[in-house]
């Protein structure tokens, strides 16, 4: 039964082009998410801020590039066979419902690929962006402390969030200048390796303190973990270290350089003791304000308002 009807063969005429033109818009938009993607990565210049910028963005462009990708192959395969669709209108329904299942099928596939493959091979490039040594602003290689090293350089409220957060500090030193470098990394967003399935998905969902460290104890804090993959469940237990009684109860590192040092005019530090009382002490440097606090005593300062 041949549809001889003229008006039909304009009509998919018209048609053919419109899946065409969309066809080329949604490979257009495919290669502008990509671009926009790379140019944004290279235009940023420290190693930690691809690093923050591929783990926000990178699987987010490649979906929506293939995503497009697989609209495109929708909208072209549209087109396919039009000498067949001409015989009968019911081929145009045929048809459309074919092109949506192959896209939908190239469109699934790849986004089980970015969910399950894919996180293994980025998070191999996030390591070597989180480890290649930085340079100092007197261009020479840093050195990555340890993490009992590190802890001199790290105030008390960084420590604690290490212990007990899953956020990991990064503490680069400049051995010959002093400069310190000091980068922040979320524990929970970094997916592990899953011993069940072995896809790179394990996900931390859940932090508890069962005990919380005083002076004198320990505390312990339950891990939770979940695969986003195969589901299984695993918890691990953690120990909080102490808490330290120290001297002094707030130190400025002393080597700390802050950023833009130069156009530092002068540093206000403010203590407030319990019984509410407020001095106020203003310095040049923050070696000055370091020395100072070294040798601060509360009941020994009369004057409220101290400058070098
Ligand atoms: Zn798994």
């Amino acid at each position: 039964m041949e549809n001889t009807d003229p008006g039909y063969h304009q009509f998919l005429e018209g048609w053919s082009q419109i899946m065409i033109i969309a066809s080329i818009i949604s490979v257009a938009v495919a290669l502008v998410v990509l671009i926009i993607h790379f140019i944004k990565l290279s235009a940023i210049k420290s190693y930690k801020g691809k690093y923050d910028y591929l783990k926000l963005n990178r699987i987010k462009a490649y979906q929506l590039f293939y995503f497009s990708l697989a609209v495109a192959i929708f909208f072209y395969g549209n087109t396919i066979g039009d000498a067949t669709v001409g015989k009968s209108m019911v081929f145009i329904f045929v048809r459309l419902f074919i092109s949506m299942c192959v896209g939908t099928l190239i469109g699934y596939i790849i986004y089980l690929v970015l969910k399950f493959y894919y996180p293994t091979s980025l998070e191999r490039k996030l390591t070597t962006l989180r480890y290649t040594p930085r340079l100092s602003k007197a261009g020479n290689e840093m050195k990555l402390l340890s993490e009992e090293e590190e802890d001199v350089h790290l105030d008390e409220g960084m420590q604690a969030e290490e212990n007990v957060f899953s956020v990991d500090y990064d503490v680069w030193v400049d051995e010959e200048t002093g400069e310190v470098q000091i980068e922040k990394y979320l524990g929970y967003l970094e997916a592990l390796e899953c011993g069940s399935c072995g896809f790179r998905t394990l996900k931390l969902e859940k932090e508890e303190v069962l005990k919380a460290a005083t002076e004198e104890t320990e505390g312990k804090l339950l891990k939770n973990y979940k695969c986003t993959y195969c589901q299984s469940v695993r918890t691990t237990q953690h120990t909080i270290a102490k808490i330290l009684k120290s001297e002094n109860d707030y130190k400025l590192p002393t080597d700390y350089v802050l950023k833009g040092q130069r156009k530092v005019k002068s540093i206000m530090v403010e203590i407030i003791s319990t019984k509410g009382d407020k001095k106020e002490f203003f310095f040049q440097s923050t070696k000055q304000a370091s020395d100072f606090l070294e040798n601060f005593d509360f009941d020994e300062t009369d004057s409220t308002e101290l400058k070098f």
